[in-house]
């Protein structure tokens, strides 16, 4: 089962991916983590990267298929793979289906798309905490961590990210609107959009994003 998760920075894809693949068994695959793994280890793509997602810019395609392909080549995903984060632009889903048919001719099966006012994501985003030990989030207001400064899943410190800042936020959507909602269109035309109300809290989308998959 490959399916992708849609939607603008701060919809919940990582919170709804991340129990999907426990439910499932198949691997979350999220670019976003991927590079920050990448910047934190300082490889020669994190230092590319970095200076790129702090301005809430896309990384380029090329550098992002080969994380995918790699990612997708690993035994854990023969199974499948949840996308949290990828594609983001008409050329990266071209790329996926290449990558997907060059490996025995798999194929996305579905595009979960969640959908949020942009006035709750920029509250969501801008009062986002994440942890730099687990890729764990918080929430000031609806997840807060249990005191205040502190993951509750490993113990590191939180953080809020370069990138969750407000100005930056905007940034972002103004990425999201022009680069990857064309995506929208994109995967409805081929059959494989499902449209996921992703207000209120995450229990409640959870309800929904699990009787889709479910159909
Ligand atoms: P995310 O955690 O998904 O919001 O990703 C954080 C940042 O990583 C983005 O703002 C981009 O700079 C970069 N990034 C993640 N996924 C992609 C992608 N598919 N294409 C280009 N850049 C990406």
């Amino acid at each position: 089962m490959l399916l992708v998760f849609l939607g603008p920075p701060g919809a919940g894809k990582g919170t709804q991916a991340a129990r999907l693949s426990t439910k499932y068994g198949i691997p979350q695959v999220s670019t976003g983590d991927m590079l920050r793994e990448a910047v934190a280890a300082e490889t020669e793509v994190g230092l590319r990267a970095k200076s790129i997602m702090d301005s809430g810019q896309l990384v380029d395609d090329d550098t992002l298929a080969e994380l995918v392909r790699d990612r997708l080549a690993q035994a854990d995903a023969d199974g499948g793979a949840i996308l949290d984060g990828y594609p983001r632009n008409t050329a990266q889903a071209t790329t996926l289906d290449e990558i997907l048919s060059d490996a025995d001719s798999r194929r996305v099966d579905r595009v979960l798309f969640l959908e949020v006012a942009e006035d709750v994501l920029v509250d969501r985003l801008s009062k986002r905490r994440a942890c730099p030990g687990c890729n764990a989030n918080f929430h000031l207001r609806f997840n807060p961590p249990s005191d205040g400064v502190h993951c509750d899943r490993c113990g590191t410190e939180l953080i809020q990210r370069e990138d969750d800042r407000e100005a930056v936020v905007r940034d972002r959507l103004g990425v999201y609107r022009d680069s990857t909602e064309p995506l929208v269109d994109f995967y409805s035309e081929r059959g494989l959009l499902a449209r996921i109300d992703g207000e209120g809290d995450i229990d409640e989308v959870w309800d929904r994003v699990d009787a889709t998959v479910r159909q």
